[in-house]
């Protein structure tokens, strides 16, 4: 039996659901609320706090358009200063009381007689909302590797979303799996008090160099005196990381796949100044183009590897014992502690990451996967009426979570402005709309280092099970919101 009735249910008190929330109170609303399964907000930043945690997005550009953080003490800032700008950010806008933490939903089913989501939770309770809007961002499942043997390990075993904040890797023997950006951020520290060090790396990584900076005290004062110049900085920093994604993933077809190329030497370099041993050079150098993968920032990673203690093994895993790994050359690693840092079911947990049953019983992610990944402007889907998806096929802007937000709030405030102008209650995006974004979408990609690149060998999220790049929207952060504030209402039918 149903015991609430919201106007609006937000999944997930990440940055997506305190965006979307801040949204709602702008445009009237305060019966709603956000469930979240852990215990408090913050999203990926509250479930990881591995040690380097750190952004790799200059902080002047990773923060909300409304909302320019004066306090960053650097310009790559650490998870706990962006864990905090999240808690500052739901305080100041109120949004902490609308969040019910350690609550899991289940699924969410459109009843069509009453024109409501009715919303179960994993206890068997239900809610339902005349809203529904999913903020379950797009790296929110733990991978576990389904390593041979792995259960069998008699020692710890640690994944980077799950962090001991008591484990101390002082004289241990240490294993860590994976080499993605949390490797990249996590193998220096683990380096720094281990005795010993192997990293198991399936596909090596693009790492370049971070070119990172503290603000000092005064900067600080300056920024907080007068925003106007961190919206300065920040004018800059989006530019780059603007122009970077833009010429040089999604138009990689054109003049600009040299400055594609600019970034693989630069990386390049980056090694050959790191490390002297052009063997071990060798085994960290990708064989795909820059940016079929996530490419990553840092200055320590490569030069850690010519620390004795750590060693880079790369001939795969044969299988996990109780005291060590054996390796696929046939050696053996033995160790104390199996780290995890093997990243996120995205496409197989994450789309979408509840079970979502829409009009005519039309099933969200079994409709994704016997057609494609799909919805229009990255935020509705046809046959789901009153339903956001903010973590959607073609949703994400790149590098930058926060460009995404602000087009979703836009989309957001004039979908939304328009039911309050006509007194509507409903919305649904109309088939053709979602068609004609769909091949505008597919037809973009193919000018982009997904499709004209080598990225056979990535092993990229990027790409869903079927090989289409369907994860980023590839346009600019500007035209994206551009068309969020211009995109034509009749395109959603509204009741
Ligand atoms: P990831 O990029 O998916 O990397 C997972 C790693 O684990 C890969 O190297 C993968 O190898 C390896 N792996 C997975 N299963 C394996 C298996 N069975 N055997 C051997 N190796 C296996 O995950 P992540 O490093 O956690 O990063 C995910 C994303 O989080 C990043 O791309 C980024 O968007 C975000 N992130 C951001 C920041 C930041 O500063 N803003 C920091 C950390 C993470 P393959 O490559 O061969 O699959």
């Amino acid at each position: 039996m149903t015991s609430e009735q919201f106007d609006a249910v937000i999944v997930g008190a990440g940055f997506g659901g305190i965006g979307a929330a801040i949204q709602l109170k702008r445009m009237g609303y305060e019966n709603f609320v956000i469930l979240d399964r852990e215990d408090d907000l913050g999203g990926t930043w509250h479930v990881n706090h591995y040690p380097g945690l750190a952004v790799d997005v200059p902080t002047t550009t990773y923060s909300y358009f409304f909302e320019p953080n004066p306090n960053w003490s650097r310009l790559f800032s650490t998870g706990t200063e962006i864990k905090q700008y999240a808690n500052d950010v739901a305080d100041k806008y109120d949004v902490r009381r609308h969040i019910r933490f350690n609550t899991s939903v289940e699924s969410a089913r459109w009843d069509e007689e009453a024109d409501l989501w009715r919303v179960t939770l994993a206890d068997g309770a239900t809610v339902s909302t005349r809203y529904l809007i999913t903020a379950t961002g797009f790296l929110s499942q733990p991978h576990m590797p389904d390593i041979p043997g792995i259960t069998s390990f008699a020692g710890k075993i640690i994944h980077t979303t799950d962090w001991d904040d008591a484990y101390d890797p002082r004289g241990q023997r240490v294993a860590i799996i994976g080499t993605g950006a949390t490797a990249v951020q996590l193998i220096p520290e683990l380096a720094k008090t281990a005795a010993d060090l192997t990293v198991y790396q399936r596909t090596p990584i693009w790492v370049v160099p971070k070119l990172d900076f503290k603000f000092s005290a005064r900067a600080k004062r300056l920024f907080a005196r007068f925003p106007v110049t961190q919206r300065a900085i920040r004018a800059v920093t989006d530019a780059l990381y603007e122009f970077f994604i833009y010429v040089g993933l999604h138009h990689s077809k054109t003049l600009f796949r040299r400055l594609n190329i600019g970034a693989s030497d630069l990386a390049k370099m980056h090694r050959f100044f790191s490390i002297r041993d052009p063997e071990l050079r060798e085994q960290l150098t990708p064989d795909y183009d820059f940016g079929c993968k996530r490419p990553t920032f840092s200055n320590s990673y490569y030069r850690v590897f010519t620390k004795p203690h750590v060693h880079l093994q790369s001939s795969g895993i044969e299988r996990v014992e109780s005291d060590g790994i054996v390796n696929s050359d046939g050696t053996k690693t033995e160790i104390d502690t199996l780290v995890l840092a093997t990243g996120f079911d995205l496409w197989e947990a994450n789309f979408p990451a509840i079970e979502i049953i829409g009009r005519d019983g039309r099933n969200l992610g079994k409709w994704w996967r016997e057609t494609r990944f799909q919805a229009y402007q990255g935020i509705t889907v046809p046959h789901f009426p009153n339903y956001l998806s903010l973590a959607s096929p073609y949703a994400f802007l790149g590098l930058n979570f926060f460009n995404t937000m602000e087009y979703q709030m836009r989309h957001m405030d004039r979908l939304f402005g328009e039911l309050k102008r006509r007194g509507a209650t409903t919305f649904e995006v109309t088939e053709e709309a979602n068609a004609r974004y769909l091949d505008r979408m597919t037809e973009l990609i193919g000018d982009s280092v997904f499709a004209v690149g080598n990225c056979a060998t990535s092993r990229s999220y990027y790409f869903n099970p079927s090989g289409e790049a369907t994860l980023l929207r590839p346009m600019s952060t500007r035209n994206a919101i551009k068309e969020a504030s211009q995109y034509p209402l009749s395109d959603y039918r509204i009741a």
